[in-house]
């Protein structure tokens, strides 16, 4: 069998537009600076993952920053994190990567998201490679929101000047009722809007007594969520989520595996609570796959996890597409910007723990953080962020950073 090549044709496919810096290009990237800080945590966190055996008690977490400048003098900083393990290899990986961007337009984020990912392309789909790229796609969104004198979220196009906030440390597994009755009151002293306890106690009627005292303790306005860390399955959920739905809470987070986009749809399907996962998947493909699949009434995205703002905002997109409320996951200075720029309200999560990372403090005032009115993301790493610099490797010419 032979193809008889005089009676078929295919078209010449043009090649790829876009692949390379193009002529209407306005500036150029001459240096980045990268660095692995390891922040400490004030105290230990533990949930379901650690009371079960399958992780230890959380006592820092790893920043890979990525500081970049270009040719016109313009200069972003963005972030990515990973908790545990994996910090060193997201820095190293970081340094390999970086030069594929010098000389390149820093406006074209899309183009040099896609330029980036093919350079991991063996590392998967996802994980920590993504996770990595994250930090230069923040940087390159910081730089442009800055270069327009604008916050993120005024880029971007806000909905809101404040976004809902809440905050769950103090809530973990390891405080007692007492405890987290205390630290809830430190929390709406704060300004916070809601509080979210940790379940997942061996015993599940522990978890329903905690529960219930504070939501008792709680004024009626102040909302409250639960949040299981993935470590029941699909039947104790149901059970459980059965027996806590009257109660108004605002949602019950990962009640199951993260990857289990079924049960948590047949959970969604059966729960008048709001079920809400999505913070561990690392790239758009699983994001949108969730949503498609109807495994969140809440998605739980999380910039640098999900390989940054420009997935994010992909994410997003298909997010209000489907009806479906967003309340971002962790790192609380960056997505205060994306959730201020989703059409429907959404929650913000607050952590204690993050604010040592930088220079500025989000203000918290009647349930609700305000969007920072500064250029860009709106921050500054910390002396003390300088001082936990484990690595850094500068990459190209660096003068302004
Ligand atoms: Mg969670």
């Amino acid at each position: 069998m032979t193809l008889d090549l005089s009676s078929r044709r295919i078209q010449a496919r043009p090649p790829l537009a876009g692949v390379k810096r193009g002529a209407a290009s306005q500036d150029a990237l001459k240096g980045l600076r990268l660095s692995h800080v390891v922040v400490p945590l004030k105290a230990a966190l533990s949930d379901a993952k650690v009371l079960t055996g399958r992780q230890t008690p959380l006592v820092q977490f790893d920043l890979l920053v990525v500081e970049m400048e270009s040719e016109a003098g313009e200069t972003g900083m963005g972030y990515s994190y990973t908790l545990r393990a994996g910090g060193a290899g997201m820095f190293s990986l970081a340094c390999e990567i970086a030069p594929r961007l010098l000389e390149e337009d820093p406006n074209d984020i899309d183009r040099l998201w896609e330029k980036l990912r093919w350079q991991v392309n063996s590392l998967g789909r996802g994980g920590m490679a993504y996770q990595t790229i994250a930090a230069f796609d923040t940087a390159l969104w910081d730089m442009k929101a800055r270069r327009a004198g604008l916050p993120l979220a005024k880029l971007l196009g806000a909905h809101r000047d404040h976004v809902r906030i809440y905050n769950s440390e103090g809530q973990y597994l390891q405080a007692s009722i007492d405890g987290i009755k205390a630290a809830a009151d430190r929390s709406l002293a704060l300004g916070m809007g809601g509080i979210k306890l940790k379940v997942g106690q061996p015993d599940g009627q522990e978890d329903l007594r905690r529960i219930d005292a504070l939501r008792r303790h709680l004024p009626d306005d102040i909302a409250m969520m639960i949040d299981a860390n993935q470590q029941w399955d699909r039947t104790y959920a149901l059970q459980f989520g059965r027996i806590v739905d009257d109660l108004g809470l605002a949602f019950i987070e990962e009640p199951l595996d993260a990857a289990d986009f079924e049960g948590h749809a047949m959970l969604a399907d059966a729960l008048a609570t709001p079920v809400a996962t999505g913070e561990m998947l690392s790239s758009l493909d699983e994001a949108v796959q969730l949503m498609r699949t109807g495994g969140c009434d809440i998605a739980q995205f999380d910039a640098p996890r999900i390989g940054g703002i420009t997935p994010f905002l992909k994410a997003m997109n298909v997010a209000e597409e489907l009806r479906i409320d967003l309340a971002p996951h962790w790192m609380m200075e960056l997505q205060v910007h994306l959730a201020a720029a989703y059409p429907q309200e959404s929650w913000v999560e607050h952590f204690f723990s993050l604010e040592a990372a930088f220079n500025e403090r989000l203000e918290i005032a009647d349930g609700r953080v305000a969007v920072p009115a500064r250029p860009g993301l709106g921050l500054t790493l910390s002396d003390a962020s300088r001082d936990w610099t484990a690595a850094r490797h500068d990459v190209g010419t660096v003068t302004r950073l």
